[in-house]
């Protein structure tokens, strides 16, 4: 167990924040400090083939070692952290044989982790837990998938009378920002499936997630001199409030959970003259997404209706873009790659814990690139902020939950293309 800390811990001191303002990839330049240390130690545990492009992607094998055919199976996680919380200068606690109670984070700051808020904790009673000092994120997401994926090859490459297929790992910048998947060289992977290591408590396996939308709907007003208005001012903020208003009420993030779907508006900022609205939308099925997308048409074409008399042209125009789809329609035809993933599970005496993600991950960008991609938990809890925290054990059991991946699909019954 030491041996899977102390790696973890080796990777979290490595400030890897990335940004969504930069336009380079990696966008920071400093998530290349923690990426050729992997390199490093990708090579120093006996991986082959291990490459790294200019943008930082990572890839490596572990050659299979069976004489029958078995596909390729891929294990991918990303090793930047989010910017949505300070990532530099971690400086994680170790919490041994956790009692169940309060854990102060930082004393001088009154920072506490406590089970009366993060019932999850409990969880754990008896358990490593490592945690932040109360004034950082801790970084489990994701480089607590990086540690388990990086300790299993090394396990399997330690134990060859464990068999298995042919293994790609591909480590990944900028997942926090979207765009993980962007640059992954689908092709060059050369793998049959994989599976993101990127989930919270053990047992997720997650392989359906959100269809997703923006959308950016412009209004223009008319400002006049309040006093001289009646009948010609057209004030851009209050129509914006009307179009809020025909959103189906109830369908807010804070109001929705499992398969439901939202509005939520994110981003307001107005004047007499102009207002600006940014929402996104989300549903998990395909059909409803599309009627979200119509809704905003038809609200945007309500209001320019009401107004077209008055104002000539059209007051609000709406530009939506699609962001990323929810990979159950990739997965469902090839759903024995998440089969192997719930037997393994069951198998080390892990209750898998199926539900839809309420999110996307870089598996459903990469499932539509055609690398099918569900994920499996990671470890941790609380991720991009300071409350983060990963047991070891759990750690400990997703490495085993991808030696028995490679184990299930090496057997020739089950290696199914
Ligand atoms: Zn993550």
């Amino acid at each position: 167990m030491q041996h899977i800390i102390d790696r973890f811990i080796s990777y979290v001191i490595i400030d890897t924040e990335s940004d969504a303002n930069s336009e380079t990839t990696p966008s920071t330049t400093k998530q290349w400090d923690l990426a050729h240390k992997l390199v490093e130690e990708l090579k120093n545990i006996g991986m082959q083939d291990v490459t790294i492009d200019d943008k930082s992607y990572i890839m490596a094998t572990l050659p299979s070692n069976v004489e029958h055919e078995v596909p390729t199976i891929g294990f991918i996680s990303h090793f930047d952290t989010s910017p949505d919380f300070c990532g530099a200068n971690i400086k994680p606690q170790i919490v041994p044989n956790y009692d169940g109670k309060d854990i102060v984070l930082n004393a001088d700051k009154n920072i506490v982790l406590s089970p009366s808020y993060f019932k999850d904790l409990l969880l754990y009673k008896g358990q490593t837990l490592i945690t932040t000092d109360g004034t950082t994120l801790l970084g489990a997401d994701d480089k607590a998938g990086i540690t388990e994926i990086v300790t299993a090859m090394e396990f399997l490459i330690n134990n060859p009378e464990i068999k298995h297929g042919k293994i790609r790992v591909g480590f990944t910048p900028d997942e926090e920002i979207g765009r993980g998947a962007h640059h992954f060289d689908v092709a060059k992977f050369g793998a049959d499936w994989a599976y993101t290591m990127d989930g919270s408590q053990v047992g997720e396996l997650e392989y359906e997630n959100f269809n997703a939308a923006g959308a950016k709907v412009t209004f223009k007003g008319k400002s006049v001199h309040p006093g001289y208005a009646k009948g010609k001012m057209i004030n851009s903020m209050l129509i914006a409030n009307d179009f809020i208003n025909e959103l189906p009420h109830g369908e807010t993030p804070q109001e929705t959970k499992g398969y439901e779907g939202f509005f939520h508006v994110h981003h307001l900022t107005g004047s007499i003259e102009e207002t600006v609205l940014e929402l996104i939308i989300r549903d998990h099925n395909k059909k409803k997404f599309e009627k979200r997308k119509e809704l905003i048409e038809k609200i945007t074409r309500k209001i320019n209706k009401k107004f077209a008399k008055q104002f000539g042209e059209d007051i609000v125009t709406a530009e939506i873009k699609d962001q990323y789809y929810n990979m159950k329609e990739k997965v469902l035809p090839v759903k024995h790659i998440v089969d192997i993933a719930e037997k393994a599970m069951k198998e080390i005496g892990i209750k898998p814990l199926i539900k839809p993600i309420r999110g996307g991950t870089d598996g459903s960008q990469l499932s539509y690139k055609g690398l099918p991609c569900p994920n499996i938990f990671a470890g941790g809890h609380n991720f991009h902020g300071k409350y983060e925290y990963v047991p070891a054990e759990s750690m400990q059991k997703a490495v085993e939950v991808i030696v028995k991946i490679a184990e299930l699909t090496a057997i020739e019954n089950s290696a199914r293309k």
